[in-house]
């Protein structure tokens, strides 16, 4: 049998551009993935690249990497990306004060600017402005998350990256080294393994008897498409309920719970929002649940009722357009930083997930990470190390 240098598992944003960087570097790469037509959080991901929004040295450092990353990507990948600048543009509830909101965005590397309403309606003409005191606004980047995968596959395999379609259903174990992994049908045997699993981080490596300490959100959407582009902004909450979602769900006293069998862990949220593809696909979101499993037992009827009504606010010319409802596991950290490195106790297995902020970070971080496997010291990776998980 074949030893790889490296089997990535999962090949979301995360695992795609984590099994590129490494076949750069000249290891061998076995990307395993579960589904032939992709379900997860990248395939549904607005796209947006938030390189403004550091919050620490560690956090403005990756996005400024992460800007310049996207810059050479479509070159160095050689796939178009549809990589541009767009308006971000934050909404603001017609009963909240604006400057109470723009207070709360001065931790940012870069303060966006404060509009009035009609300013708003001057950047997002779609917006109706009547349900807005004001808006934030700031350049943001964006790009197609689905090219981009695509493209970091397509280019690890020129650097002889192999990939197959195939669910990793446990590892090979022996003592406190993983040796690889198992399939249904097959063992692949590695140097190491990097668990690129997004939302199904958690589950799957504590069943696997490696607990680490990331979460999921359940994410439900509307997918929009066969229309000539309308929307010209990102549009989301100034005030986004996600975040306050993720650090209340992720407490030392709540992670018990993710690790009981189907727990609704708080109430869900709903954060009206929605992009525009340039081939004219549209996404409008999106409701967050906190289960702890990782199936979603939910009403699409409702759920797909709360989001249009939501829309019919902010954005009502979109919100009635016939479209798809879907869902997908988001993966998150409780401390906002993603979480990289060896999982604690073994060796031979390492975790890349619970990314904030995932599209700007997980290009810069996969190739450091692929640098650090090469052998090279890297300060910023030994911050985001996994940390040991609370005994239960
Ligand atoms: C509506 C929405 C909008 C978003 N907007 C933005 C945005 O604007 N900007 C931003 O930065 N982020 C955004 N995000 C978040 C971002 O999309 C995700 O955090 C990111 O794409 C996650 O990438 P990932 O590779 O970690 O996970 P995923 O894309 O979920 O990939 C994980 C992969 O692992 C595979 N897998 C799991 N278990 C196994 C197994 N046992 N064997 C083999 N394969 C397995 C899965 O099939 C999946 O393909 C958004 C998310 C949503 C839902």
């Amino acid at each position: 049998m074949m030893t790889y240098d490296w089997i990535v598992i999962g090949a979301g944003i995360t695992g795609a551009a984590a099994a590129y960087e490494l076949a750069k570097v000249g290891f061998s790469v076995l990307l395993l993935e579960q589904d032939a037509i992709a379900n997860n959080a990248t395939r549904y991901s607005y796209g947006g690249l938030a390189y403004w929004a550091g919050v620490s040295d560690v956090t403005t450092q990756l996005c400024t990497e992460g800007k310049q990353r996207y810059l050479q990507l479509a070159e160095e990948l050689g796939t178009d990306i549809e990589f541009r600048e767009l308006n971000l543009v934050l909404t603001i509830d017609r009963n909240t004060d604006p400057q109470t909101l723009l207070a709360n965005y001065a931790q940012f590397a870069v303060t966006p600017q404060l509009l009035t309403p009609q300013e708003a309606g001057g950047l997002e003409p779609l917006l109706n402005q009547n349900a807005i005191s004001g808006a934030l606004t700031v350049k943001h980047g964006h790009m197609n998350p689905i090219l981009t995968t695509q493209a970091y596959i397509q280019a690890m395999q020129r650097y002889n990256g192999v990939w197959a379609i195939a669910k990793v259903v446990d590892f090979i174990k022996e003592r406190d080294r993983i040796l690889g992994v198992k399939t249904p049908d097959t063992a692949y045997a590695a140097e190491n393994t990097l668990v690129c699993t997004g939302g199904w981080t958690r589950q799957f490596l504590r069943e696997a008897g490696m607990p680490v300490r990331v979460y999921h959100t359940h994410a439900e959407l509307i997918e929009i498409t066969g229309t000539t582009p309308q929307l010209q902004t990102l549009v989301m909450p100034a005030n986004q309920m996600r975040f306050a979602l993720e650090a209340a769900a992720s407490t030392d006293e709540l992670d018990p719970l993710w690790n009981e069998g189907d727990r609704e862990i708080l109430s869900p949220i709903f954060d009206p929002g929605g992009v525009q593809f340039l081939d004219g696909r549209i996404l409008l979101g999106q409701i967050s649940r906190t289960l702890s499993t990782t199936s979603l037992q939910s009403n699409a009827q409702a759920s797909e009722s709360q989001i249009r009504a939501g829309l019919r606010q902010i954005l009502p010319s979109l919100a009635d357009l016939p479209g798809t409802w879907h869902s997908c596991l988001v993966a998150f950290s409780g401390t906002r930083l993603p979480i990289v490195g060896s999982v604690p106790n073994l060796s031979g297995v390492h975790v890349f997930s619970g990314f904030t902020n995932p599209l700007v970070y997980a290009p810069p971080l996969a190739q450091r990470f692929a640098q650090a496997a090469a052998g090279n010291n890297d300060p910023i990776l030994s911050q985001l190390a996994p940390q040991s998980p609370i005994p239960n």
